[in-house]
């Protein structure tokens, strides 16, 4: 009897109606949709509480309407309202207001108060649950987790940046016009002087530096969040070193100096991030298995979208579920809508890193076109 030991791990798991992967953005907006509607829904989160992420943690406006539709108010979570974009290359500054109304918020209070309206809508959300394989079964998927296996008919991969065994994701071809990669990201919070914090209000600050690009905003605790992108070979060149990288960012940037002059750094390290497939889209999926967030698409991450992208897919595939819809056909519609976003993002990021002058100059006219097209649609 070789089925013997599957059927049998298969029948002592819980089986749901929809099981999640991953207790981001993407995988707790689903979770609240579908629990909301009345389906049984078991979300694996591996991490035991919360935590920071590699994020610039800026909020754009549909991320905002996202969330107000699942019911996570940010007002009393702190999110600092943001109206203004200051960009600056050498010595050449530009000043715009935003076209939506933005804020930013950290991660380890916006994923926390999500998973809470999850749990809250009825989803049963287990922590500390880290999934090692999802593999089809007769019914649906199993999950073989660290605490245990958990059984389901539809399943939705939310894993973000992390790759599941058997679901990996594959970067964009080298000639295809969306390969972008070789970077590294870093995240550090910064306690600033109350001058610097009161000049930095209701704005993100982007600097452009020698292989690469940043951006400082403040998050609820009135720290400043500073995410950072950079060329692998460049890091390399500073000696792969972080005081050294500040250091290249503020000479190259006399701005983002006068903001982290004296700062204090508040994590023991910076958070880093490496081999992140850019301009990648998943074009299809076993039956009954939904992919959102980054395990869906990764947009550059300078376009502040990627958490309107996990949120507005996990709310589609909660709805895709509900509608009896395929995971192929769901599949294919995302990378479609997606595409046009995700291609401009990539010229824009590009043109940074590789002709920065160029990029400068028509800095007004391209940060507009990212704020008007690279925006997923609130449905
Ligand atoms: C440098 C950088 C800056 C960025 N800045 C911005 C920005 O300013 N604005 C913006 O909108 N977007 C930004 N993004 C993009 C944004 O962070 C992501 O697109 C978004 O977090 C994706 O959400 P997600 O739910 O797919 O994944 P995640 O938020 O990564 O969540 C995935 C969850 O799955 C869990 N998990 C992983 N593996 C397992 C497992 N095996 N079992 C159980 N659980 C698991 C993880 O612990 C995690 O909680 C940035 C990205 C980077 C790299």
């Amino acid at each position: 009897m070789p089925d013997e030991p599957h059927v049998r791990l298969e029948s002592a798991a819980a089986h749901t109606d929809v099981l999640i992967v991953g207790g981001g953005l993407a995988g707790g907006a689903a979770a609240i949709l579908l629990a909301e509607a009345g389906r049984s829904v078991t979300l694996l989160e591996r991490t035991r509480g919360p935590h920071d992420k590699v994020c610039g943690e800026f909020l754009s406006g549909e991320a905002l309407q996202y969330l107000h539709h699942l019911g996570v108010d940010v007002v009393p979570l702190g999110a600092k309202p943001i109206t203004t974009l200051r960009f600056q290359h050498r010595s050449r500054c530009m000043q715009q207001q935003l076209p939506f109304a933005a804020a930013s918020l950290t991660r380890r209070a916006l994923d926390e108060a999500l998973l809470g309206r999850a749990c809250q809508a009825g989803a049963l959300v287990l922590r500390g649950e880290a999934v090692q394989a999802l593999t089809p079964t007769a019914s649906g998927w199993l999950a073989s987790a660290s605490q245990g296996q958990h059984s389901a008919t539809h399943a939705i991969l939310a894993t973000g940046k992390h790759d599941l065994r058997g679901h990996a994701r594959t970067r964009p071809a080298a000639r295809s016009s969306l390969r972008h990669d070789g970077l590294l990201a870093f995240n550090q919070y910064f306690r600033l002087t109350p001058q610097q914090t009161q000049a930095l209000q209701g704005t993100v600050q982007i600097a452009v530096f020698p292989g690469g690009y940043c951006g400082l905003q403040l998050v609820e605790d009135g720290t400043a969040n500073l995410g950072l992108l950079i060329q692998q070979n460049r890091l390399q060149s500073l000696g792969s070193s972080w005081p050294k990288l500040l250091e290249h960012v503020c000479a190259a940037s006399p701005q983002m100096a006068r903001y982290l002059h004296g700062a204090q750094p508040v994590l023991p390290k910076p958070l880093a991030l490496a081999h992140i497939p850019y301009g990648y889209r998943r074009q299809t999926a076993p039956a009954n298995l939904y992919a959102v967030g980054d395990q869906a698409a990764v947009i550059p991450s300078f376009s502040g979208d990627g958490m309107s992208i996990a949120l507005h897919s996990g709310v589609l595939a909660a709805r895709a579920i509900l509608a009896g819809q395929s995971s192929r056909v769901f599949q294919r519609q995302l990378a479609r809508q997606l595409r046009g976003p995700i291609a401009l993002a990539t010229f824009v990021s590009r043109a940074l890193l590789h002709t920065p002058t160029f990029a400068a100059a028509a800095a007004p006219y391209l940060f507009r076109q990212i704020a008007l097209h690279t925006r997923v649609p609130v449905q």
